[in-house]
């Protein structure tokens, strides 16, 4: 027992689960077995004693009076919600009955489907893949989030390392790109704000004025999916101004004159006309990146969303180099800082247990389609840490495909979602206070443990019982199913990697010391271990060896904007982490109702006034949204912050009734959420 606490009260060491970079250490005061406060580690120096607004309410959603406690037998229709209580016997020898015939003729019937519901390496992709693995099941091509920003940043720098945010506050110039920290990131912000007291400057790139842009000195709300033009465009004031550090250039890049070549064509004047703001604006930007170190842009997952996200995300990975930011510990660009973990998937996973069969892969992002059409047809999902049905873009064809009365779904969850309500069998899965894990975070260098705070509730179990049970029915022997979580978590890293001693101090930085300038000698993990502007990998791959703008498939100056003026994008409302929280009440009073933000020209020309219900729609669908008329939204550009569970809006729908299920990004193969032309009007 800690100094200080009551009788029968202890402080349990954690780790946040959540999909958001900053991966907080938590510690969870428990009284008598009972989880009654949540709060920040106040010593790991990337926590620093703080936790969202989300995660502080941790007991609130796992006490929550709808808490799934006991496995379930649907008795409704699918997406009605209705179920009667089963054992766990039951439940498992139900499903392993359903899987064993689809596995004796095809296992490929049989599809997983998940996500960073838990970013724990234990609860998330370890025994559940040895599961799908031994069953020869499809594999999932995860594509949801990052996947397009990954391909684009690994062709130019390789694995995303980015800054280390224990010293972003020694930047002078921070470039928020497609990053509403405030809401996603917001320790990173917190050291922003230090660096803006000790006199940074801070820009945001973003079409939204978020909560971030509008504490930032300088906004630029260009159009969605225009980023990559932009990025062009700066390269173009730093050249023909001779703002580039050529020292830096020469000795760790590739291909600089064919960049200068190509940035010669994008003027500021052309890229002001593609991203709708003033050249003089661009002009200005490029100044202050190619004069003031150190330098850090955080480019965040936003602006990848559209069909040329993955070469956005690689033309601006080219600027760090061209002035010569990475030089300095502050400089550079903070993708992700996934890349510094030496994560052993083979043995998390352990793909040998597929014995030299090759599934067939079905993209996470087009499974409204692949559930209507795919060969073999897929008989059964099991979904667990992820909720498609509200999530997937597409969503109307999402729901028709889970609806399908010849499909068997299993979904593992805390709560009844949108994705739940469709399924044949609910297993209740244990909340991160209630099983063992350990965390790698994307935005700092800790790997955070996560020790079990309280009992499971009810008859909750952790993901891994849950597939060690399903393993057993199935009647899979391997002694590998039979892993303790302590021996997973145990075996998850690759080298030096003491899980236990991990797990008493609560985190373990991995990686050199803060402070340390990584990319000042180069050293990048390319194949010529240089910047490479140009990528010869790019070109094998078919695509322009070169950074280039690619359009949105639904631009603004195409064809397709005479009928859908306006697009749209929806963000992550600060409340939600993408759908989860949404079900915690008084996270949800905050955000009150589904709204879209509008400007007030573009709402005056539709008879559109502050609070009115609006339709929103384009070919794919519509929905109702109440407007909130204000600058926030740029001429042009309305916005749905998401991600709003279907059955808990005013008619049952959410913004991705309108985004696309089938057009990809350019690389990596992800949806599409921003690039989504729709057009507005009054109810
Ligand atoms: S969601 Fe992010 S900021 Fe909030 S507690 Fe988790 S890691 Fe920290």
């Amino acid at each position: 027992m800690s100094a200080g606490l009551a009788p029968g009260a202890r402080v349990v060491k954690g780790a946040c689960p959540h999909d958001c970079p900053d991966t907080c250490a938590l510690e969870v005061l428990v009284e008598d077995g009972v989880a009654v406060k949540v709060s920040g580690a106040a010593d790991h120096p990337p926590t620093a004693g703080v936790l969202c607004t989300k995660v502080a309410r941790y007991t609130e959603r796992t006490y929550h009076p709808d808490r799934l406690l006991h496995p379930l037998r649907r008795v409704g229709r699918k997406g009605e919600g209705r179920f009667e209580r089963i054992g766990w016997d039951q439940a498992i020898e139900e499903i392993a009955a359903r899987l064993k015939p689809l596995a004796a003729g095809n296992p490929e019937q049989i599809v997983p489907y998940s996500y960073a519901g838990t970013m724990g390496l234990v609860q998330g992709e370890s025994m559940a893949q040895r599961f799908f693995h031994k069953l020869g099941a499809s594999l999932l091509e995860r594509t949801i989030c990052a996947s397009a920003g990954s391909a684009g940043h690994a062709l130019t720098l390789g694995s995303r390392i980015g800054v280390d945010v224990e010293v972003a506050d020694q930047a002078k110039l921070i470039v928020f790109w497609g990053s509403n920290a405030i809401t996603s990131s917001v320790h990173f912000w917190a050291r922003a704000q230090a660096a803006k007291r000790a006199g940074a400057t801070l820009v945001a790139i973003d079409p939204y004025r978020s909560l971030t842009a509008e504490k930032c000195h300088v906004h630029v709300a260009l159009l969605p999916g225009t980023d990559g033009a932009l990025a062009l465009g700066l390269m173009h004031v730093l050249i023909r101004d001779g703002l580039i550090d050529r020292d830096y250039v020469g000795r760790h890049t590739l291909g600089f004159e064919a960049l200068a070549e190509r940035a010669a064509a994008y003027d500021p004047v052309r890229v002001a006309g593609i991203c709708g703001v003033p050249p003089e604006q661009i002009e200005s930007l490029a100044r202050l990146y190619g004069t003031i170190r150190p330098s850090l842009i955080r480019v965040n997952y936003g602006m990848q969303r559209a069909h040329g996200g993955g070469m956005a995300t690689r033309n601006i990975a080219c600027l760090p180099a061209l002035v010569g930011a990475f030089r300095d510990a502050a400089g550079g660009v903070f993708l992700s800082t996934s890349g510094n973990f030496a994560v052993d998937e083979a043995a998390l996973t352990r793909p040998d247990l597929l014995a030299g069969r090759r599934p067939r892969t079905v993209n996470m992002t087009t499974i409204g389609a692949a559930l209507e059409a795919a060969d073999p047809p897929i008989r059964a999902l099991i979904v667990y840490n992820s909720n498609p049905v509200a999530v997937a873009p597409d969503s109307a064809r999402v729901a028709r495909g889970f609806a399908r009365e010849d499909l068997f779904t299993v979904v593992l969850e805390h709560f009844l979602t949108d994705t739940a309500d469709h399924a044949d069998i609910v297993l209740p899965a244990t909340t991160q206070l209630e099983h063992l894990d350990v965390v790698k975070p994307y935005g700092h260098y800790y790997m955070v443990a996560n020790n079990p705070a309280i009992r499971p509730l009810g008859e909750s179990l952790p993901n891994t019982e849950i597939f060690r049970r399903l393993a057993g029915a199935m009647g899979f022997s391997e002694a590998c199913f039979a892993d303790s979580d302590e021996a997973i978590a145990r075996a998850a890293m690759r080298g030096d990697w003491d899980f236990d001693a991990v797990r008493r101090v609560g985190w373990r930085r991995v990686g050199p010391p803060a402070g340390t300038a990584r990319f000042a000698q180069g050293g990048f993990d390319t194949p010529s271990g240089k910047v490479e502007f140009v990528s010869a990998r790019a070109q094998a791959l078919g695509l322009d060896p070169l950074p280039d703008y690619v359009a949105p498939y639904e631009d603004t100056r195409s064809p397709l904007a005479a009928r859908y003026p306006l697009a749209m994008i929806s963000p992550p409302a600060r409340h939600f982490l993408n759908s989860t929280f949404v079900n915690v009440r008084s996270l949800r009073a905050v955000e009150g109702e589904p709204r879209l933000d509008i400007h007030p020209a573009d709402a005056a020309r539709r008879g559109i006034g502050e609070g009115a219900w609006v339709r929103v729609f384009n070919d794919r669908g519509s929905l109702r949204l109440r407007a909130r008329v204000t600058e926030r939204a740029r001429p042009g550009v309305v916005v749905a912050l998401s991600v709003w569970w279907k059955k808990l809006t005013p008619d049952g729908r959410n913004a991705n009734e309108l985004t696309s299920g089938e057009a990809l990004t350019d690389l990596g193969h992800a949806p599409t959420f921003y690039d989504c032309l729709v057009e507005v009007e009054a109810l």
